[in-house]
């Protein structure tokens, strides 16, 4: 994709700061972090979001995050992470090209995640069945 900011770094057009490298999968630093060691992993080719993403590269994908993460949670002195993948616009995905963030916590980073609200009568059912209706 011509006019898509990661498949010009994958290419090597834009300069990023690589951390790991296969031959589907590409894993750099985000240039704006949370906190330091934010790291992204993307697949080499050029996919929208999640729903495009071919199985076997979803796994791909999948298994290098998980060797990843690791290594920055050691790297960054952190206590943990969080995985996020903004999947479409209303999840904030800003850029195009499907891939998941590995932002490494520390305790008392004071980061919150989203409040959670509890449901109102039969709104559980209800949504559990038009989920389950479309898997
Ligand atoms: P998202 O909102 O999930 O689409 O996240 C896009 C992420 O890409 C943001 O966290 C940006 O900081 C990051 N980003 C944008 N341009 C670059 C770049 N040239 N190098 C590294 N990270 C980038
Ligand atoms: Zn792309």
């Amino acid at each position: 994709m011509s006019d898509c900011i990661f498949c010009k770094i994958i290419s090597g057009d834009i300069p990023s700061y690589k951390i790991y490298e296969d031959k589907d999968v590409l894993a750099f630093l985000d240039i704006t972090p949370v906190n330091p060691g934010h790291t992204l992993v993307v697949a080499k080719e050029h996919y929208e979001n999640l729903n495009d993403l071919p199985e076997e590269l979803t796994k791909k994908i999948v298994q290098a995050v998980k060797k990843i993460a690791p290594a920055v949670v050691k790297g960054a002195g952190a206590d943990g992470f969080n995985l996020n993948l903004n999947n479409g616009p209303a999840a904030g995905q800003v850029v195009n090209h499907v891939h998941f963030h590995i932002v490494p916590r520390k305790i008392g980073d004071g980061y919150e995640l989203w409040p959670g609200q509890e449901y109102g009568e039969g709104e559980a059912q209800a949504v559990l069945e038009k989920i389950k209706n479309n898997i």
